[in-house]
């Protein structure tokens, strides 16, 4: 069976296995291959009962440990993700990569610390974490409750890389780059080249509206997308969503980034007025969860940055 074959058949054998009634509750593990695993979150927002972990994380099992791909939106979310990884292994956790600035890329990275876990992200994210770390605080208690969030402590990353790193644990191979912004200022994706398999971060959402924030361009997270593509993964782990196929990445991050950005643009060339936005169809998106509260937002926010392109 060839490599891709088998990659999408053990996505059909293993999507949909459930864990243990648990606070990992919500959180779904997919296995790739015998070492890369994906942990999939909800679709929306952060609650009480997924803990902030309203995103898709990743892990690799190296002979070394295990490297963690995002550590959670704080100490419990941690601890559930940890939750889950140890129904795979008990090797520890050598390393974890936060994939950006927002939440549930980073404010898990205390509970890690705590084992001697490294922490590793681009210079960018770690600036992005720190400038945030108040406003995401304040986010988490609104969403999930006060007591929630004491448990929290903002820890940063130990080890970081302007463009790109290459990380060799155990006998995997792991590439980070950080290409630009996108979501965040920060984020950064995660290429092990021998699987063929890429980890995007907030890069990418699939099956759910992606969101753009004040932190977020549009512009460069085009360019970012491009930049994680031109891999030409068998397998994208998507920051939000299950894993799939680039195409799937393409149809519902790029296409919709590239979307807005044109029809907002001809929108404007036309005397299209900010408070007139609404008027803007994007129903060729309503498939994706979240629409109704987050599309009108993004074409406010693409509009405001397009007045300044
Ligand atoms: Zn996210």
């Amino acid at each position: 069976m060839s490599f891709l074959s088998r990659v999408l058949a053990s996505l059909l054998v293993f999507a949909g296995v459930a864990l243990p009634a648990s606070a990992s509750d919500s959180l779904e593990l997919i296995e790739l291959t015998d070492n890369v695993y994906a942990i999939v979150g909800e679709l929306g927002n952060r609650s009480t009962e997924n803990l902030g972990n309203n995103a898709t994380f990743g892990f690799v099992v190296t002979r070394q440990g295990v490297v963690l791909i995002d550590s959670g939106a704080g100490y419990q979310g941690a601890r559930a993700l940890h939750q889950v990884i140890r129904s795979v292994t008990d090797k520890p956790i050598s390393h974890v990569i936060n994939t950006g600035g927002q939440d549930h890329r980073w404010m898990g990275n205390d509970y890690f610390k705590q084992q001697g876990t490294t922490i590793i992200a681009s210079a960018r994210a770690v600036e992005d974490q720190k400038a945030r770390t108040r406003d995401q605080f304040s986010r988490l208690a609104s969403l999930m409750g006060s007591e929630a969030i004491e448990a929290i402590r903002p820890v940063y990353a130990d080890k970081t890389f302007d463009r790109e790193l290459t990380l060799s644990v155990g006998d995997t191979t792991f590439e980070l780059r950080h290409p630009g912004q996108a979501h965040t200022p920060g984020d950064s994706f995660v290429w092990l080249p021998a699987e063929k398999i890429m980890f995007t971060g907030d890069i990418v959402y699939t099956e759910r509206m992606l969101s753009i924030g004040n932190y977020s361009g549009s512009k460069s997270w085009v360019e970012s997308f491009r930049a994680m593509a031109a891999y030409e993964p068998t397998v994208v782990v998507p920051g939000h969503g299950a894993p799939t196929t680039l195409d799937k990445a393409r149809a519902d991050t790029l296409d919709y980034l590239v979307f807005l950005r044109e029809t907002i643009r001809e929108f404007m060339d036309n005397g299209g007025d900010i408070t007139r936005i609404g008027s803007i169809d994007q129903s060729r998106f309503d498939y994706l969860e979240n629409f109704e509260d987050l599309a009108g937002r993004n074409a406010q926010r693409v509009y405001s940055e397009l007045e300044w392109e």
